[in-house]
């Protein structure tokens, strides 16, 4: 590259796009909101961690030593963020007849699953929520004093005592005003709170109850709240002020808010400088994933799990591909058609990516044919992560035609280590849509393919269409002469 563009990112606490600068020379400190592990993650969750991922990467590609952080929530996210309802966790458990911990357990592992199947990078750091209990406690203790107030039911944020909060939601003082008045006027769910917006930093256990996960504390015996643990978690692995928070769209509304006014409390008695109180440098937001048929919503049914698209006969990675696809702060509408579309996309890559598979490894990448393509790319992932433009860089990349294949090799490879779609690790056949239903084997169907092959050369056309036809019955599409080179299809 010749000169290296400025990495350029939106921050949502100032609305504006904004050059990088890190805490410390030559770093990048990163915490991701991670998910409630009571349920399987949806492919919108997932889109919030494939957005992660590439910031991540980018900062790696730019230089950065990164160390991320992503945690795990198995305590303290209510039904509704705005602090009513019950804890996800109690009442999955409770619906399952199940401990808790074995929930956290299976459902941690499923979204590692889904991690590893998207390609996206081991942070550096999974924080569990409940390994930082008593770090929670004495985070409480702390800001409680000037901060905080008891109720029956908890010890509650105030949040009139720190400035502006709620300015990462776009909100105003008044508008915060007339929101606890509203609140008033209706039966709050939490009864006496001082501002609709103050939130629990403490639940208390109520009296006669128990819970199955529940701590000691000043407060009485209960369990932490939501926000209190990102707070707690990011400060102790990364020390405040770190350089970027993330989270889906949903976040900058209420729990980011929250983070924000319970670090400020906090910074301040710590005497930090007032411009680093919130926690993060920079507050970045991916917006959704939204699909028509409601079928993103984890009560439906069958939701929309990365599973279910594998069971469907997808790769993974196509998934990906459409997320890259689009900008992270552009809202992404999920259709199985794109999904294929994007499928194709990639498949067309692994295609080109294949030519170049014997071509040695470890060639320098910065040669003159390449030079534009390469301070292209950079330009386009330093702007904000634009990822769209990115993957049309990478395709001229591969269209450049009388180079070495070492070389394009290597570029290829490079500008994949920020996209992830781990290209030289497919094969094309990795890519075909293989339903789980399927009635028949991979091996039975290039066999019968072989035998068309072999009626057709022979130009017995009656046992060819045959063949065809039994094919067709069981749900494999003969795809002759495909441009991409789809031998088959089976049918989703
Ligand atoms: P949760 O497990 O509910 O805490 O959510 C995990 C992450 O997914 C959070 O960063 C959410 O903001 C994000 N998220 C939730 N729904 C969507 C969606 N439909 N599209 C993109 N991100 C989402
Ligand atoms: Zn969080």
């Amino acid at each position: 590259m010749t000169d290296a563009a400025p990495l350029m990112l939106f921050n949502s606490l100032t609305r504006q796009t904004e050059p990088f600068a890190p805490v410390h020379a030559g770093e990048a400190r990163v915490y991701t909101c991670g998910p409630t592990v009571y349920n399987y993650p949806h492919i919108g969750n997932m889109r919030a961690y494939v957005f992660a991922d590439i910031l991540g990467r980018t900062l790696s590609f730019k230089g950065y030593t990164l160390t991320h952080v992503i945690n795990i929530t198995d305590v303290g996210h209510l039904t509704d963020d705005a602090d009513a309802g019950e804890d996800k966790m109690e009442k999955m458990a409770a619906e399952r007849a199940q401990s808790i911990w074995d929930i956290a357990k299976h459902y941690t592992e499923a979204y590692w699953a889904d991690v590893k199947a998207l390609n996206i990078r081991q942070p550096a750091h999974w924080s569990i929520a409940t390994d930082y209990v008593p770090q929670m406690i004495e985070w409480a203790e702390k800001i409680a004093p000037k901060h905080c107030y008891e109720l029956d039911s908890g010890l509650y944020f105030d949040v009139s005592t720190v400035a502006d909060y709620a300015l990462l939601a776009g909100r105003t003082k008044l508008d915060q005003l007339k929101e606890t008045e509203e609140a008033h006027m209706r039966i709050d769910p939490v009864k006496d709170k001082r501002n609709a917006a103050d939130f629990a930093i403490w639940r208390k256990t109520p009296p006669g109850e128990k819970r199955q996960m529940e701590w000691n504390s000043p407060w009485g015996r209960g369990a932490p709240g939501w926000h209190l643990e990102c707070s707690v978690m990011g400060g102790a692995l990364l020390g405040f002020p770190f350089d970027i928070h993330t989270g889906g769209i949903d976040h900058r509304e209420i729990h980011h808010p929250n983070e924000i006014a319970q670090n400020q409390a906090y910074c301040c008695t710590n005497g930090l400088d007032v411009a680093d109180n919130s926690g993060a440098r920079m507050w970045m937001h991916n917006n959704f994933l939204v699909e028509r048929s409601g079928k993103m919503s984890k009560s439906s049914g069958e939701f929309l799990r990365l599973q279910l698209l594998i069971d469907k006969g997808y790769h993974p990675l196509a998934y990906r591909m459409m997320c890259c696809q689009a900008h992270y702060r552009s809202e992404l509408e999920f259709s199985w058609e794109g999904l294929g579309a994007a499928l194709t996309r990639l498949k067309r890559l692994v295609m080109a990516v294949e030519r170049l598979a014997d071509a040695p490894a470890g060639a320098d990448a910065n040669h003159p044919k390449f030079t534009a393509i390469l301070d292209k790319f950079d330009a386009a992932i330093s702007d904000d992560l634009n990822t769209p433009i990115a993957l049309t860089v990478l395709e001229e990349a591969l269209a450049v035609k009388k180079v070495d294949a070492a070389v394009k090799r290597a570029v290829v490879e490079k500008l994949d280590t920020v996209l992830g779609l781990g290209l030289f690790d497919l094969t094309r056949a990795d890519l075909r849509i293989r339903p789980k239903a399927a009635q028949i084997t991979e091996d039975e169907i290039e066999t019968a393919l072989s035998a068309r092959k072999a009626a057709r050369a022979e130009k017995d056309f009656a046992r060819s269409d045959a063949i065809r036809d039994d094919l067709a019955s069981k749900g494999v599409e003969v795809m002759d002469g495909d441009p991409l080179g789809w031998e088959w299809k089976l049918d989703a």
